[in-house]
């Protein structure tokens, strides 16, 4: 009997619903939880089920980018048509990207280096920020929706220049970026205080990102602003890594690499892997974890992160804590302490338990901590998390670049310096790629300061060129345009303003 129902599955695509993490009652499909972003109670959508991949690995590793893309995003993206994902897949993963194979694999110093810093903001939140867009209008138009949308969105400095560019001057739609005014590197706000497009507009907060994102959430979750929203003609969406329109795109690059290895032999079908993400919110390493949930073979999931260590912490002793000070670090996509999609974890490991996960999250937002149960912890056995402070992830950018000349930026310095902790600790030796989340032209200073304190002296482009000549890679095109581009956008205020901020620019 067991065995009939099991087979009855396969092959019949049961169509994907998405509840929130905080009340399980509400189910809605993929397209309208990608418009809402975040659900009304203020938990975060999660499909009721994952699906299997239903073609063989050996089948994958004969696929390109955008096919893997349409194999791994049909089985959450259940009504969205062939047509309708074809085309997304389409209009993202073209020629923004500077090489056809979109994630390119490179191997170093023994682990493999899954780059997912070709787009346009060379930056990893490319990859699923240059579909979104697309995944949204099209929800939009699947649900007759005839408000314009309104992109609100906390960046702690790759997600905000990665959603404007992804947003800028698409029809129907404006896109609002707030970043903490001090908490984001020279290059990074410069490629955003330049961005073009009549829909967008970015302000800084005094405050950190912490900061910044409660404020989004709070306007987010504001019933009258909402109402007043509606009168007008608007309506919010996230392009935060909570909307399930950025999680799946991201589960697709974690099938790639694995099918990309296995297609040049460097693995057999079916050997498992690790991964390493470097991890703030928690995003892409809960995307690799869907992908394991969907068979693909990696056995830990290797979380890194910086002084802001509060999920190594928790990994740790099952508490989450995130009364502590908050710290810069060379690595700023980093600096979190408020990690958003840790929730979605915690609601499968409470036994997909709203309720019990709403308690959890209550505690947080109210004590700023919660412990979860031993139960609860037992079944967190395929992850391992670490950290590295600021010299030691310093000191692996150099180790690398004088082991084998490959320069690697500092988020992703910080994910192979906890890789090199983990192979210390458990003498594993299974094949481990590490997703490499920003080019090393994101943080030039960072990276060469790293590499030798004689670049202290250099001017910011004098670095880049500097950096493209020890490297022996041509400056992206992302960097040169911002050499010169006028500043568009020099709006500053208080964390208190940010709904004001955005009634005047919308016109309210
Ligand atoms: C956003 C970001 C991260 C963190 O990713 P999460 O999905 O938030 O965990 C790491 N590195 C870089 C370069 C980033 O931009």
């Amino acid at each position: 009997m067991a065995y009939l129902q099991e087979n009855a599955q396969i092959g019949v695509a049961m169509e994907v619903f998405y509840s929130s993490t905080r009340n399980q009652n509400e189910k809605v499909t993929a397209s309208a939880a990608i418009l809402k972003g975040l659900s009304d109670d203020g938990g975060l959508f999660v499909p009721d089920h994952i699906p299997a991949l239903d073609k063989t690995l050996k089948e994958l590793s004969a696929m390109t980018y955008q096919e893997v893309a349409y194999e791994v995003m049909k089985l959450l993206l259940t009504d969205f048509t062939e047509e309708e994902l074809k085309n997304c897949i389409a209009k993202a993963y073209d020629s923004k990207f500077d090489t056809e194979v979109i994630a390119p694999l490179v191997e170093a110093k023994g682990a493999y280096y899954l780059e997912l810093f070709h787009g346009a903001t060379i930056a990893f939140k490319d990859m699923a920020l240059s579909i979104l867009p697309h995944l949204l209008i099209t929800s939009a138009r699947k649900n007759n929706v005839k408000n314009e949308i309104v992109i609100l969105t906390a960046t702690s400095g790759d997600t905000g220049k990665a959603a404007l560019a992804g947003f800028a001057d698409v029809e129907g739609t404006r896109i609002v970026v707030f970043y903490p005014k001090n908490g984001v590197s020279p290059i990074q706000e410069k490629q955003m205080v330049t961005q073009k497009g009549a829909n967008t507009y970015v302000v800084g907060i005094t405050g950190n990102f912490d900061d910044a994102q409660t404020g989004v959430k709070n306007i987010f979750s504001d019933k009258e602003l909402a109402k007043e929203m509606e009168e007008k003609g608007f309506q919010f969406s996230s392009a935060n890594s909570i909307n399930i329109g950025r999680l799946v795109p991201q589960i697709v690059y974690y099938v790639y690499a694995y099918a990309k290895l296995l297609a040049e032999e460097k693995i057999a079908d079916g050997e498992t892997i690790n991964v390493v993400v470097p991890t703030g919110n928690f995003g892409n390493i809960l995307a690799a974890f869907y992908a394991k949930n969907m068979g693909l073979p990696i056995d830990k999931l290797i979380c890194a992160s910086n002084d802001n260590k509060v999920l190594y912490d928790f990994f740790e002793t099952g508490v989450y804590d995130r009364n502590r000070e908050f710290v810069l670090t060379t690595s700023p996509s980093m600096d979190i302490l408020i990690s958003s999609n840790l929730e979605r974890l915690i609601y499968r490991i409470a036994g997909n338990d709203a309720e019990k996960n709403a308690s959890l999250m209550a505690a947080l937002s109210g004590q700023g901590k919660y412990e979860i149960t031993g139960e609860m912890k037992a079944q967190l056995k395929d992850f391992y998390g670490n950290y590295a402070d600021e010299a030691c992830t310093a000191k692996t950018i150099k180790d690398i670049y004088e082991d084998c000349g490959y320069v690697i930026d500092t988020h992703t310095a910080v994910a192979a310096a906890v890789y090199d902790k983990y192979v210390a600790d458990t003498k594993d030796e299974k094949k481990t790629v590490i997703a490499s989340t920003a080019s090393p032209f994101k943080f030039t200073r960072s990276v060469m300061n790293a590499i030798d304190a004689k670049y202290d002296e250099m001017g910011d482009f004098e670095l880049v060129d500097e950096l493209s000549k020890i490297a022996n890679v041509a400056v992206p095109n992302a960097i040169e345009e911002i050499r010169t581009a006028p500043v568009l956008h020099d709006h500053v205020c208080d964390k208190e303003e940010m709904k004001d901020v955005v009634k005047k620019f919308l016109g309210m």
